[in-house]
């Protein structure tokens, strides 16, 4: 299925713009016309991050007239590995701002706009409304869903885009034209069942595979050229190094893009429809929550505690809290955890954050240690209260 193009073409292209955009011009299917309808494109990225940083590159050089980025996090040192776009330099300086200006070094004759604040759901349909389509490099449900919602109510395309490890998925949803993201995944999975690249990792090249699909399917669907990847979900697995592309259905039950949609406003609270943590878990954590200056202080003190670490191996061996026993959360979850608790003991449990050891105390709770409690925001609030000088990831 090809779809006619996006954008109308721009008047004219300067002698600038002949020059810096020859071999997109050269090539017929994208020729003057092509560039001239880039010109004049208005593309939002939503997040300057692992996705979000080759995406923005490479639409800035491709010539996209208006590029908008919206992002409210700061450069950290631990993005850097896959985060193309930031520099040394740019630590601590906000994402959006540093994005802007790499984008400006690459092409100063393309608009940069920065939108440097979280999107929620009061700005997201005014910002969406200014652009023509709208780039997804965001890494967590919530504001996926959000997006999806958007720029199906505002009846915008957007290209989309995942990883994970060494997995990474593609498609653009433009409800118009095939199925929406809830017509793909109509519930957000339960919570804490699929980590996030913070909790899991990612191989930083990974970003610039699905980065540049993304690009790729961006430029197909404004100059109107090729067979753009609607009703198609791209897979990429960079260990077998293979793409595979399955069929997508639109969803006639779709609950916002169906026959009989029920969703036709933007959702009040798009974190609580994807739950941070299950509600065996809140309840378990209320009253049984403690901070990493107490676990200090019962350490000091020689309490009789036993701490858990229920990461993964290979996160125990970047940085761990001393005297912690790692017992992954899959053992709590399938019970084999359970024997090897001390009855005679207070069970501390820790994770990175906060969100797994929730769940793991609901486990540890259920099975009857209630007295045990969770590290409120894991081993990263230690390094930031007790020590410091440990790394952090
Ligand atoms: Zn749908």
């Amino acid at each position: 299925m090809s779809l006619p193009p996006l954008v109308e073409p721009a008047a004219e292209l300067t002698v600038d713009e002949v020059r810096r955009y020859s071999r997109h011009l050269i090539i017929p299917d994208v020729g003057m016309a092509g560039q001239k309808r880039l010109k004049n494109a208005k593309v939002l990225c939503v997040g300057a991050g692992g996705l979000g940083s080759p995406a923005l590159l490479y639409l800035a050089a491709a010539g996209v007239g208006t590029l908008g980025v919206i992002d409210f996090d700061v450069v950290d040192e631990s993005n850097l590995q896959r985060q193309v776009i930031h520099g040394q330099s740019d630590v601590g300086r906000p994402k959006a701002e540093s994005a802007a200006a790499s984008v400006r070094e690459i092409n100063p004759l393309i608009d940069v706009v920065v939108h440097n604040e979280v999107l929620t759901t009061e700005n997201v349909m005014d910002i969406f409304a200014r652009y023509d389509l709208i780039v997804d490099g965001t890494d967590n449900f919530a504001t996926r869903y959000m997006v999806n919602d958007a720029a199906v109510l505002l009846g915008k395309p957007y290209v989309w885009g995942s990883i994970y490890r060494f997995d990474g998925q593609a498609s653009v949803f433009w409800a118009e034209h095939g199925p929406c993201y809830r017509c793909l995944y109509p519930e957000p999975p339960p919570p804490g069942m699929v980590p996030s690249c913070a909790e899991g990792g990612v191989l930083g090249v990974l970003c610039a595979s699905i980065g540049s699909i993304q690009v790729n399917e961006a430029i197909k669907l404004l100059t109107g050229i090729g067979e753009p990847l609607v009703g198609r979900l791209m897979i990429y697995d960079a260990l077998e190094m293979t793409y595979r592309s399955v069929k997508v259905r639109k969803d006639p039950e779709c609950v916002l893009c169906g026959k009989n949609p029920t969703v036709t406003e933007l959702l009040e609270d798009y974190e609580a429809f994807c739950g941070a943590v299950s509600e065996e878990a809140q309840e378990a954590v209320s009253g049984s929550t403690i901070t990493a200056a107490e676990l200090k202080s019962w350490q000091d003190a020689g309490e009789n505690i036993y701490v858990i670490d229920v990461r993964e191996p290979n996160e125990y061996e970047i940085v761990s809290i001393p005297g912690a026993v790692l017992i992954p959360k899959g053992e709590f979850l399938n019970g084999s955890a359970l024997e090897r608790l001390p009855q005679d003991k207070k069970i501390v449990l820790h994770c990175k954050s906060g969100v797994r050891s929730a769940e793991c105390l609901a486990v540890v709770k259920n099975a009857g240690f209630s007295d045990a409690v969770h590290l409120g925001g894991g081993v990263l609030s230690w390094i930031k209260t007790v020590d410091p000088s440990l790394p952090t990831y």
